[in-house]
């Protein structure tokens, strides 16, 4: 019997080592209607389709932690996306595009009952330009009768088309063999191995100052050209060296590829922004200070939490600050963001610079922070003062006792904690505050799990 409580992270498989194991990645990429929000459910085995008859619908969470075989791994879902009518063929191609760079292989659909179309061979290009894993699935084969349309695909070049009816479930499992046949066991896009430059990712909704603030930062430190010893060059990225310590700064290509502003727009920039934060070990996440919060602001927010990224708020725009408007702003900012004071926040200007030179301390803290692990003697005195001191309330005459908790993993720090019984969700976050008051732990999430021991 497992109680997992997962305060701001989501469980992470751990290699030998106890570090986080980045899951690979498949993406399901194909035209409009061809299928893939119904293969998606099916894979993800979800009973109620979340295919959308609305137009202009668009879907918050691009990826799905998924299991086949076993195997864990990340599904990263391009179905359901409206794409316009007019250059549908454009858009379908920088989907494919955005997704495929996000994969460690690619889950591409035909339908097999209309067969290769233009928009098909596109996308084939691009898997081919990749070089990445790609399994043909030839959707539609709802019966024998419909097989033959299926093989007509080998014209494609991308190997055995596998016959499947994503609405009936035919043909999936052999599918998903497939895949995890050419799914290699962990992401190459995962978090860098300790000893390289540490990976920093800028991200934010549109128009906060990315690349401005991007540009500001390359604009006046070196930009180290020469390869680092044991790193390998991702063409996306870019070294710098700050206050004499190198950093990658990741995918700042994409930082710099404007995201057109048409419909889906909030799609693309919301899967770079998955993708940089994937690649990273800590997010910057920018904000606009003359502008109040909005959804979109957060929702960055809670992908880095999710990732199990260090975190660091960076309040941009802060030029056009009134003197005046200052502290009430400052109030303000409290209040918004107090579900994560933990972060650290600095205020700058990407426009002027001003105080741009706080980035690298903040970004060293939350590292440290991201990296701490707490002795399982410390960890279990701090635990037992904590619950001699504010014990579990009682439940039905009944009172869990902890019995003993260890730190399972750093990057993020991650506890497991047994006990005799459930424990609540808010003494669970109780813990947790008292965790961070105590150890510090400033701009890291922390998950904390329970298992029940009887
Ligand atoms: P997407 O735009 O690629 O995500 O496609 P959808 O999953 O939304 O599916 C488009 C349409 O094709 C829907 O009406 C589905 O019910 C239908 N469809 C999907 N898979 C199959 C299949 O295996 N057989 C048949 N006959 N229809 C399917
Ligand atoms: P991105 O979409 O997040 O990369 O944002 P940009 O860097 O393109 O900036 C969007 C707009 O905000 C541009 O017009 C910038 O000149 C402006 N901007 C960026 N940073 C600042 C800043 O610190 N102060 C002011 N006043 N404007 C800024």
């Amino acid at each position: 019997e497992e109680d997992v409580a997962l305060l701001g992270g989501e469980g992470l498989e751990l290699d030998e080592d106890g570090q986080p194991l980045a899951l690979p990645v498949l993406a399901v990429v194909g035209r409009p209607n061809v299928g893939k929000s119904t293969l998606v459910n099916r894979i993800l085995g979800r009973r109620e389709a979340v295919v959308e008859d609305k137009p202009g619908v668009t879907r918050d969470r691009v990826s799905y932690p998924a299991e086949w075989a076993g195997r864990r791994f990340t599904l990263v879902d391009t179905g359901g996306w409206e794409v316009d009518v007019a250059g549908i063929e454009a858009r379908v191609a920088e989907q494919a595009e955005v997704a495929i760079s996000l994969a460690d292989a690619v889950l591409f659909v035909v339908d097999a009952t209309v067969g290769p179309t233009a928009t098909d061979e596109r996308v084939v290009r691009l898997l081919r330009k990749s070089g990445k894993p790609v399994v043909l699935c030839a959707n539609k084969v709802d019966g024998p009768r419909v097989e033959a349309d299926a093989a007509e695909l080998w014209s494609l070049g991308l190997g055995e088309p596998h016959p499947v009816s994503a609405l009936h479930g035919r043909g999936t499992g052999d599918l998903l063999d497939a895949a995890m046949a050419a799914l290699p066991t962990e992401s190459q896009h995962g978090v860098a191995r300790p000893g390289g430059p540490r990976r920093v990712a800028l991200v934010g909704r549109p128009n906060v100052g990315k690349s401005s603030l991007l540009n500001k930062v390359l604009g006046t430190n070196r930009v180290v050209v020469d390869d680092v010893a044991g790193t390998t060059r991702d063409p996306v990225d870019e070294l710098v060296e700050l206050k004499g310590v190198p950093y990658w700064f990741v995918d700042t290509a994409g930082i710099r590829r404007r995201v057109h502003q048409t419909s889906g727009a909030d799609f693309y920039a919301s899967l770079r922004t998955q993708a940089a934060i994937e690649k990273a070990e800590v997010a910057v996440v920018l904000l606009d200070a003359s502008n109040p919060l909005t959804e979109q602001d957060t929702r960055v927010i809670q992908q880095v939490i999710d990732a199990g990224r260090a975190l660091v708020i960076a309040y941009n725009k802060w030029d056009l600050m009134d003197e005046d408007r200052r502290p009430y702003l400052e109030r303000e900012i409290e209040k918004e963001l107090v579900q994560i004071q933990w972060a650290p926040r600095v205020n700058i200007s990407a426009r002027t610079g001003w105080h741009t030179d706080r980035l690298v301390p903040a970004i060293t803290r939350s590292l440290d922070s991201w990296d701490t692990r707490v002795p399982t003697g410390r960890l279990n005195a701090f635990l037992g003062e904590l619950v001699a001191a504010h014990p579990h309330p009682l439940r039905g005459g009944k009172q869990p006792r902890i019995l003993f908790a260890t730190q399972a993993s750093t990057r993020p720090p991650r506890f497991v904690i047994f006990a005799s019984g459930f424990l609540e969700a808010g003494y669970r976050r109780f813990i947790e505050r008292r965790l961070r008051e105590t150890f510090g732990f400033e701009g890291t999430p922390i998950s904390i799990s329970v298992r029940v021991r009887e």
